[in-house]
């Protein structure tokens, strides 16, 4: 921890926007800071008002290329927007990372948009941690929309899918995508699907195996869902994106009407008092039972004196 590092100060000057206090507030939650505690706690009373909104898809659909036409498209229509490009497989983080992104530069020195790229590499409790704390942040500075980009592959798209309001879906002509999809299991996760390069050729044809497969039922098909639309971009132009803003705001009000919204997000925080709590239990298994303890009952399962079961029933007891 830096030395005097005035928390409520930083938080106060993120709620007004300030650049500089988002960006060493995510510096400070993501690298798991002594203050992350306090910074979680200030933070606390300010969150709710962004729309979450996670773009899915393979390496090269476009993703990147649709998030900035996306910013572009919010920000014209008055939206503060926040971006988080996500690599799990980068040992980088911070912003220079996305100053290669050339495309972003265009919203580089736009003070109604906040960008930052996380990785997760030799981070304690891994991007799954520090990605809501980051998105606590950009929305306490007011955030209306919040992009969430997957840049790395695998996984962990899924992942990062679940920490959004909205999952965005997207596929491209040539890329065989609709098998690719059905197998990752992303058709179910998808509330919207971006069906980008569509000046293309096989953009109409992804567009109608989409149709068939939702066709054939799935958590979609039952009354009062929602159906996920499906909308054709060139977003290497920026057409279709209004399209997909109009998509975004759509499934918002549905959320907001259904209920859907409160519900996504209890499941969403479930998981993360889930996920903190049992780290906490690790660090006090560790504390108290040391490696000594732990090789002990090892040796008594290896001998045949008891059985794993019992050695880690006695172990958790004395915790
Ligand atoms: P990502 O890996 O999913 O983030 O994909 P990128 O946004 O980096 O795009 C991959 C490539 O596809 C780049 O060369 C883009 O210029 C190109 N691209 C993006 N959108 C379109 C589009 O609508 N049409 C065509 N033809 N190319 C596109």
């Amino acid at each position: 921890m830096r030395r005097g590092t005035d928390v409520p100060e930083l938080v106060e000057r993120a709620r007004k926007a300030d650049p500089r206090a988002v960006a060493r507030l995510i510096s400070l939650v993501e690298n798991d800071s002594p203050v992350l505690r306090e910074i979680a706690s200030a933070l606390a009373p300010f969150g709710g008002h962004a729309q979450v909104v996670g773009l899915t898809g393979s390496p090269g659909v476009g993703k990147s290329t649709s998030t900035s036409a996306l910013v572009g498209a919010l920000r014209a229509a008055g939206k503060r927007v926040g971006v988080l490009a996500v690599d799990p497989s980068s040992p980088f983080s911070g912003g220079a990372l996305l100053g290669d992104r050339v495309r972003m530069q265009d919203h580089a020195t736009d003070d109604g948009v906040f960008i930052r790229s996380m990785a997760s590499r030799g981070q304690l409790g891994g991007l799954s941690a520090a990605v809501p704390q980051a998105l606590r942040v950009l929305d306490a500075a007011g955030c209306d929309v919040v992009l969430i980009e997957t840049v790395g592959v695998g996984q962990a798209e899924v992942e990062i899918a679940s920490l959004a309001d909205t999952t965005m879906v997207l596929l491209a002509p040539g890329m065989g995508d609709g098998i690719q999809a059905a197998k990752a299991g992303i058709l179910e996760i998808a509330d919207i699907f971006v069906v980008n390069k569509a000046d293309r050729d096989g953009a109409d044809q992804v567009a109608r195996d989409l149709r068939y497969m939702q066709s054939l039922g799935g958590r979609h098909s039952e009354a009062g869902a929602w159906r996920p639309p499906i909308v054709k971009t060139v977003a290497a132009r920026g057409e279709g994106i209004d399209q997909v803003v109009e998509a975004i705001a759509k499934h918002r009000a549905w959320m907001d009407e259904h209920g859907e919204l409160s519900r996504r997000r209890r499941a969403r925080a479930a998981s993360e008092i889930e996920a903190i709590a049992l780290g906490q239990v690790k660090l006090r298994f560790g504390q108290v039972h040391g490696s000594a303890a732990l090789d002990a009952a090892a040796a008594r399962v290896v001998d045949g004196s008891t059985d794993p079961y019992a050695a880690a029933e006695e172990l958790v007891a004395a915790l």
